[in-house]
């Protein structure tokens, strides 16, 4: 069975990776201690050199180079908004809906109809 799944595509590989990096965020501490702020800058910036669709990497490096667009890692609450507008900037360039940044917590963290 194993031996008959395929590479994930960039599609598979994207909402994989959507998914752990919307999760990291709405799970990341309400709170967090200047360490961890620094340590989560530091994974973000790293993804971006090691994400591997290497178009998709260089325009996420691009994107988070500008400084409005630096993460923003001094809660749960701005991380979730911060990936919820990188994901945005993708959305727009594919030509997908942009999602309501409003909605993260219902979406990745607690829905009372799931
Ligand atoms: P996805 O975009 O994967 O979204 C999955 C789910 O997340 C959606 O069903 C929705 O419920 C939720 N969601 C959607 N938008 C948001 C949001 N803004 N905030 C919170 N939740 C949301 N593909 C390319 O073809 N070219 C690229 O350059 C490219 N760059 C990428 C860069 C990164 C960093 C990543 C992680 C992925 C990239 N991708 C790229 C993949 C692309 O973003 C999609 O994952 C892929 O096209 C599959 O799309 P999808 O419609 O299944 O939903």
């Amino acid at each position: 069975k194993i031996q008959s799944e395929c590479p994930p595509d960039v599609e598979e590989l994207g909402r994989s990776t959507w998914t752990f990096l919307h999760s990291m965020a709405a799970y990341y501490p309400e709170n967090p201690t200047a360490m961890e702020q620094i340590e989560t800058a530091q994974f973000i910036r790293t993804f971006s050199k090691l994400y591997p669709c290497w178009s998709c990497a260089e325009d996420f490096r691009k994107f988070i180079a500008k400084p409005e667009n630096a993460p923003r890692v001094s809660s749960r609450e701005a991380l979730s908004r911060w990936i919820c507008g990188a994901h945005n900037e993708v959305n727009r360039k594919l030509g997908k809906q942009e999602f309501n940044c409003n909605l993260w917590k219902k979406r990745w963290l607690e829905n009372d109809e799931c």
